[in-house]
């Protein structure tokens, strides 16, 4: 089908949800990826941090046909290897002591959020429900997740949001001016994302650690997109240098399917009883044998990698003329530009380089394997596009 018979067939049939770019995807192979029409692209977007070894990943593509072939999805009332084998090394790498699957971002952070309210309304009883969010932040479409979600603009239209929420400065004094004693729970995520790509300061995060400890109000980190050795560790917060009771994660977790785990730590590890929650389709086999191929490289030799890489790429775009400034942390970097950032995603586009816009910010979120030519190729297109 030609592209522009797509285009029309989309516009008409698909809810009006999403502004598009200009192309199709057909095919790929690692960061390369093919429009129907035979143009290629240098990935620097991984389907928004998901296709965390690119696409067409052989060892990954095995795990998955081998559970395929096997059985393709069980529900939730009987035992399949592939989750629990999951859960145990999810475990195993972070410390956590238990696991729900779900199956996306805002579903596991549905789950942090029911967590935490039921985990102290069983200590202390009905008022202390508040969760504090950060201004600017971002955890999701659903109503809860929305609510969550400190941006004005997201809370519009769909009234009345879930009670129960409030909005920090994005550091130390922000979330301690709105913690009281009906406080349950802060959740944050380290590198905002969707917010223009904006990691918070590391000692703040260590003050509002301390500060929730001494209260017993839960520390909830949102690594749904720093998650699975997108930052240069297995998740962010092992860089901030606290321990989180609650790990949320989705995105990169299963390399391309639908995914989406709650860890919980020690404090939280009975919170949840039979029938407190649970998901049809959440922990499906097929996508937790993706992901247990992907967690399984994702080692200290990847990491070091991916740290590399990082420099390189923060060196080289810095240098780049018309970029004010270059944030981020590890393959998740943000580039604020002369150039209004959707402008720039679109000329890139158009010469062959895939890059996400977050805000005023150009977001580039390469696949962890992205090769150094690729690399090149990217920093060698941002500079043309960016001197016209
Ligand atoms: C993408 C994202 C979400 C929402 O994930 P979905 O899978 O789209 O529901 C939540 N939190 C953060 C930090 C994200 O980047």
């Amino acid at each position: 089908m030609e592209f522009s018979e797509l285009k029309k067939i989309d516009k008409q049939y698909i809810a009006n949800t999403y502004n598009r770019f200009e192309t199709d995807i057909v095919y790929g192979e690692g960061a390369t990826l093919f429009s129907q029409d035979g143009k290629k692209y240098v990935d620097f977007g991984s389907g928004i941090a998901v296709n965390i070894f690119g696409v067409n990943d052989r060892e990954w593509k095995e795990a998955v046909i081998s559970q395929l072939e096997k059985v393709q999805h069980a529900s939730n009332l009987y035992y399949t290897q592939p989750q629990s084998a999951l859960a145990e090394l999810l475990c195993k790498k972070t410390g956590a002591k238990k696991v729900f699957f779900s199956n996306s971002g805002a579903e596991a952070n549905e789950c942090a959020i029911k967590a935490a309210r039921k985990y102290s309304f069983c200590k202390y009883g009905e008022n202390r429900y508040e969760i504090i969010t950060l201004k600017n932040s971002f955890h999701g479409r659903t109503l809860a997740t929305l609510s969550a979600t400190g941006q004005d603009s997201m809370h519009q239209y769909f009234m009345p949001f879930l009670e129960g929420f409030r909005y920090a400065d994005p550091n130390y004094a922000g979330v301690k001016k709105l913690i009281s004693d009906k406080t349950c729970a802060v959740f944050l995520e380290l590198v905002q994302g969707e917010g223009g790509v904006r990691p918070l300061d590391t000692e703040e995060v260590k003050q509002i650690e301390r500060l929730c400890k001494k209260q017993d109000i839960l520390l909830m980190i949102d690594e749904v997109q720093t998650g699975n050795g997108r930052t240069g560790t297995l998740y962010a917060y092992e860089q901030y240098g606290i321990q989180p009771d609650i790990v949320t994660t989705a995105k990169g977790l299963a390399g391309g399917l639908p995914l989406g785990a709650t860890m919980f730590f020690d404090k939280c590890e009975t919170v949840f009883g039979a029938g407190d929650h649970g998901s049809t389709f959440g922990g499906n086999p097929v996508a937790c044998a993706g992901a247990l191929s992907i967690l399984k490289r994702l080692d200290k030799q990847l990491f070091l990698e991916v740290q590399g890489k990082s420099v390189y790429l923060f060196t080289h775009l810095g240098r780049i003329k018309n970029v004010l400034n270059v944030s981020g942390l590890g393959l998740m970097i943000g580039l604020e530009t002369t150039k209004p950032s959707r402008e720039v995603a679109e000329a890139c586009l158009a010469r062959g380089l895939i890059v996400l816009t977050a805000k005023n910010k150009v977001r580039l979120l390469p696949p962890l394997n992205i090769k150094k030519d690729e690399m090149d190729f990217a920093i060698k297109i941002l500079n043309e596009v960016l001197s016209e």
